[in-house]
């Protein structure tokens, strides 16, 4: 059991979410300061900026180093703003701890790799400086936990996640798809661990960081982790997905944070739930049925040496279910999905009952 302690940085004013925000990468002394006044005079109370940039491709502006951490000691004197930047080794952490980093962050390519992590969970035994854990990139929940372990095994306690989504191969809307049921499983596994939303990196486009932003707050998010940039246009990396301050602010104004449900919330939606109760209580029983079909024709196909896959079956059926699907208004994915995941469990079903008779 990891035990987390609060991030006072992350406190928040009532009805509002904790916000970081601030440049992809500190480019010079005047971008950083430009932006981090701006930001002051909204409201916000921890400041990001990249000092070493992990870009996928050599080639590409890589962060400007140790003289950008003597920029944001200017921000904290001038502004009295928190800062904070990504370390992604041991290095890292001692020239940002040495020059007044008030939280440091561990960049998705970083989350990755456990001996990288270990390397800063040792370089941090012994501070108390508050760390953020961002999502590897691939989708693998285990990664991301043994992250924690790893700096709580260290004796780092203040610790949070931020969810900036996954890559995927292929035609997509994001940057980095998010995948809602991932946080929401971290937040089960971790209780108590603050989970923020860095909608910048996950959309990679300035236009869809509003409706994310709101989304992840619509799923429970505790903070927002922001790119905002003077000139974006201009940017020396991550362009099309920072913000301007302006814009930031007009973001900032329509979020809709949500209250907790009271008493008189919990009776209306009491009936509601009740019937939900009973349909996937149904569901349950449905598929239990299932599987014991499943097994019946399993016996079957074993004993008449056939293969338990049968794709040209699973192909009729998958788009029977997907076209009375889209009659009753279901998305296509999610019928697909289902039903591979149905399929799925037949199959292995078939497979143990085989080699366990
Ligand atoms: C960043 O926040 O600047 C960054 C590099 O993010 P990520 O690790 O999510 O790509
Ligand atoms: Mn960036």
């Amino acid at each position: 059991m990891i035990d987390i302690k609060k991030i006072g940085l992350l406190d928040a004013q009532p009805g509002r979410c904790a916000m970081i925000a601030g440049p992809c990468s500190a480019e010079s002394e005047t971008q950083v300061l430009d932006c981090a006044r701006s930001l002051a005079s909204l409201g916000v109370k921890v400041f990001r900026a990249g000092v070493w940039k992990p870009r996928t491709r050599p080639g590409n502006f890589e962060g400007s180093g140790l003289q950008a951490l003597q920029w944001l000691q200017s921000v904290k004197s001038e502004t009295g703003m928190a800062v904070t930047t990504e370390v992604a080794n041991a290095r890292h952490v001692e020239d940002a701890l040495k020059s007044g980093i008030d939280m440091v962050w561990i960049g998705a390519r970083t989350t990755t790799s456990p001996f990288a992590v270990q390397e800063i969970a040792d370089a941090l035994r012994g501070t108390d400086v508050p760390v953020l854990v961002k999502n590897p990139i691939n989708a693998e929940l285990e990664l991301w936990i043994g992250a924690f372990e790893r700096l709580a095994g260290a004796g780092v306690t203040h610790l949070a996640a931020i969810h900036r989504g996954f890559s995927s191969y292929g035609e997509r809307i994001y940057r980095y798809s998010p995948q809602w049921q991932i946080p929401i499983e971290l937040r089960r596994r971790i209780p108590g661990l603050p989970i923020l939303c860095d909608p910048s990196h996950m959309s990679g486009r300035r236009d869809l960081v509003a409706p994310l932003s709101q989304m992840a707050l619509d799923m429970k998010a505790d903070g927002l982790f922001i790119e905002v940039h003077p000139d974006p246009e201009h940017a020396l990396s991550d362009k099309k997905q920072q913000l301007t301050p302006t814009e930031f602010q007009e973001l900032a104004g329509k979020l809709i944070r949500h209250r907790e449900p009271k008493q008189a919330d919990l009776k209306f939606m009491k009936p509601y739930r009740e019937q939900l109760e009973e349909i996937d209580l149904k569901l349950i029983h449905d598929l239990a049925e299932r599987f014991r079909i499943t097994g019946s024709i399993g016996d079957y196909k074993n004993l008449h040496n056939l293969a338990i896959l049968q794709p040209d079956r699973y192909n009729t059926i998958s788009e029977i279910l997907v076209s009375e699907g889209s009659r009753h208004g279901l998305d296509e994915n999610f019928i697909r999905l289902l039903f591979e995941t149905i399929h799925a469990e037949s199959i292995r079903c078939q497979i143990e009952n085989k080699h366990t008779k």
